[in-house]
């Protein structure tokens, strides 16, 4: 199977703060990531970055120039692919050694990454049984309670294990801004990548609702309130406790 190649690939659209929106448009809707950027007075965050199969920084006005700190939520593929473009690159400690040498395996990529996830072809040639995240080693290992100095804007680092062991979420105390990652979003939550991840997802579930949050940017679908993001981790926590109820999915 092969697919017409993509006049373009990125689209942003600009949120309130300063916050825009990139995403892959020739990827479905479920399995592209958001990449969250923002703008600071010194420095901008970038959170995620894709898939990588079209170079981000040379494609997205926003991105050039400035100063950018590449943060990794977590390391599957749909979320990294990108990072090898940044100078500073930050990953939880947990996830260090997928970024210094991904696979297909270890990314998750083997199970997602085929035809019918995209819509065009980003480059003639693509294959995507071939395709597989560049490694990209993490230059500043984050974690709980870690700070994220953009100049005149901060963000705290919040440990959330469960989508994966070194997931991370941003929140920004002045405005109520949370960069949720894959630990919330609203549509299917997958918890079963790795062993242990149903009690520590609800640990973070649990964790994550006291956060006093104004918006919550996810790493996938649509952004929401504070009502909803309660409502969805009550949800899920609830769909875990049913007796003889399968992890998730
Ligand atoms: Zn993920």
């Amino acid at each position: 199977m092969t697919l017409e190649v993509a006049n373009t690939w990125y689209d942003t659209k600009a949120f309130g703060d300063d916050v825009t929106l990139i995403w892959e448009t020739h990827i479905d809707r479920g399995v592209r990531c958001n990449m969250w950027h923002v703008c600071g007075r010194d420095r901008d965050l970038l959170v995620d970055s894709g898939f990588g199969v079209v170079p981000l920084r040379n494609n997205v006005a926003l991105l050039a120039g400035k100063e950018i700190l590449c943060v990794g939520s977590h390391s599957h593929f749909d979320h990294i692919g990108a990072h090898d473009e940044f100078e500073h690159r930050l990953m939880h400690k947990a996830e260090a050694h997928i970024m210094e040498r991904p696979t297909r395996e270890n990314t998750l990529a083997d199970n997602y990454v085929d035809w019918p996830i995209f819509t065009a072809s980003p480059y003639e040639g693509f294959d995507p049984a071939r395709y597989n995240v560049r490694a990209a080693p993490p230059t500043r290992l984050i974690d709980e309670g870690d700070v994220i100095d953009l100049g005149d804007r901060v963000f705290r680092v919040l440990h959330f294990p469960g989508h994966s062991p070194g997931g991370v979420g941003l929140f920004e105390d002045a405005t109520g801004l949370f960069f949720s990652g894959d630990q919330i979003y609203d549509g299917h939550l997958f918890s079963d990548t790795y062993e242990g991840a149903g009690d520590e997802y609800i640990e973070s579930m649990e964790k994550l609702k006291e956060l006093p949050v104004s918006t919550c940017h996810g790493g996938h679908f649509a952004s929401f309130g504070r009502d909803r993001m309660i409502e969805l981790a009550d949800e899920y926590i609830a769909g875990q406790r049913k007796p003889g109820c399968p992890a998730d999915h």
